[in-house]
């Protein structure tokens, strides 16, 4: 891999350009180098992974991005256990903490047991969202029956329409945070549908054991890409962001900073609204245009805080808690082994915490751990966040936060190819979009696609 920091200049000729070395990226060129292909691999960041990022705290590599594998997730497990990671059980032993409404109290399972008439209308809410989701086409979701009106609304909308009861909207409004990096207000209800339907229903989305949060990558999950890109060599470039990509009959023109690469084909994984920063020649379509402009990044923040010792396990806590109030609004127990250290994984919401310097945001951080596992709390060995809102490139994540309007206006360009520029990422995908599963098959899916162009070209070229 060419990480230096001084990127190679001069002009370079290959089958395929790859915008993007996140798993998406990484995948299309896995696959189409396994083909005997000639590939390049550019990456705007100094570094591999994309929305996945490593980092430590007390010793212990945490995921500052990107976490979970599900056990359905064979795609990204196949790649993992190929480079030699392995996948640890997400840890969920214990009693999980709740704080709603300025009350602490402690359940356990998936959904907080609260009071007999909140779970009532939580089975309500969640039957509904289910018969939706139902209905969506996943590969498609424009083309669902109802499109256009399941998407005229936020997914907040839809739940005030519904009469959702406080507490069903509260953990509507964690999922939509985990999710989708923002409120319910600002996310369209077919959106939320689709990711849902994608991430195989609601119960899988949330759930731990079977479910989506089921297992961690001991490695972490950026290791993976790293591992892949160390395999790539020479063939992946990072600090070279893509300024420019023009298209004539006979291939593309990538325009980077440090000079032009000519392919055959461009794959651009960046998300949707990443395209934007892109000039492309000839214009993207209106449809394409629209996407970038609409799908904005939703965003979200991670602190990790460490611990002596795991020791809300003694007190038959899972280290997984919810809260409505304060930064933090979900944790998890993120603990190397159970003699320590101790390490908590906090989901923070941005809009309280971004803007705040490091002190504070460590501060607001161990003080709402405090309400949450006690004063032991109060005494962490070590900490570490990360804002996804304020990366220099490529800011934001863990997926789009798609307004009303913008999946049924826009959503066809997603995946359509423009001329020789070919798309992948996690948001083009059907099923699985929005992990790393997910963007393992846009990868692969794409590289097929562009290998039968390739193949088709060389026939062609033959009988002329
Ligand atoms: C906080 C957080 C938690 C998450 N949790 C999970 C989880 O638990 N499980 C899960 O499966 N998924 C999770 N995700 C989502 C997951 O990380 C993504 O779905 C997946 O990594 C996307 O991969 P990708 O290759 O499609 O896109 P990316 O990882 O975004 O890669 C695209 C790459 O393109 C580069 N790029 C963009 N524009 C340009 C340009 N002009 N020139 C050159 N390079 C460019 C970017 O720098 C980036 O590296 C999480 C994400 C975040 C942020």
């Amino acid at each position: 891999m060419s990480g230096s920091r001084e990127p190679r200049s001069g002009n370079t000729t290959v089958d395929v350009v790859v915008v993007g070395a996140g798993f998406a990226g990484l995948s299309a060129a896995e696959r189409l180098v396994s083909t005997g292909r000639s590939v390049l691999v550019v990456e705007g960041r100094d570094r591999v992974g994309g929305r996945s990022l490593s980092g430590e705290v007390a010793g212990v590599k945490v995921d500052l991005g990107a976490t979970w594998v599900a056990r359905r997730h064979t795609a990204v497990r196949d790649l993992a256990s190929r480079v030699g990671c392995t996948t640890t059980d997400q840890f969920a032993q214990g009693r999980n903490v709740l704080w709603m409404a300025g009350r602490r109290r402690t359940y356990g399972g998936t959904i907080p047991k609260v009071s007999p008439a909140a779970l009532v209308d939580m089975a309500r809410m969640q039957a509904a969202v289910n018969k939706l989701v139902a209905t969506v086409d996943v590969e498609a979701a424009w083309e669902t029956p109802g499109a256009g009106r399941l998407d005229a609304v936020s997914f907040g909308e839809w739940l005030d329409r519904k009469n959702a009861l406080p507490g069903t909207r509260a953990l509507m409004t964690v999922i939509s945070k985990v999710q989708w990096g923002c409120t319910p207000g600002d996310v369209s209800l077919l959106h939320a549908l689709r990711y849902i339907r994608s991430a195989g229903g609601l119960d899988h989305m949330l759930d731990v054991e079977g479910g989506q949060q089921q297992d961690r990558i001991v490695e972490t999950t950026q290791e993976i890409a790293q591992r892949v890109a160390e395999r790539l060599g020479d063939r992946v470039r990072l600090e070279t962001p893509v300024r420019r990509i023009a298209q004539d009959d006979d291939g593309v023109t990538v325009r980077t900073d440090s000079g032009e690469i000519r392919a055959r084909y461009a794959i651009v994984t960046a998300s949707p609204a990443h395209r934007a920063a892109i000039a492309f020649e000839p214009a993207l379509s209106e449809q394409g245009e629209g996407l970038t402009r609409t799908w904005r990044m939703g965003v979200l923040s991670k602190a990790f805080v460490a611990y002596e010792r795991p020791f809300w396990r003694a007190e038959g806590c899972s280290g997984e808690a919810v809260t409505d109030t304060g930064t933090v609004f979900i944790t998890f127990d993120v603990s190397p082994a159970p003699g320590g250290p101790g390490v908590l994984m906090a989901f923070c919401d941005p809009r309280v915490f971004d803007g705040f310097g490091p002190g504070a945001r460590r501060d607001r951080v161990v003080r709402q751990l405090a309400d949450l596992y006690g004063p032991q709390a109060l005494a962490p060995i070590d900490y570490l966040d990360h804002c996804w809102g304020a990366e220099p490139f490529a800011p934001g994540g863990p997926n789009p936060a798609v307004a009303p309007y913008a999946t049924t206006s826009f959503g066809k360009a997603l995946s359509e190819p423009h001329g020789r520029v070919h798309w992948a990422g996690s948001e083009t995908a059907g099923e699985w979009a929005g992990t790393m599963n997910g963007a393992v098959l846009t990868g692969q899916r794409t590289a097929e696609s562009v290998l039968t162009l390739l193949t088709r070209d060389v026939r062609e070229g033959a009988s002329r």
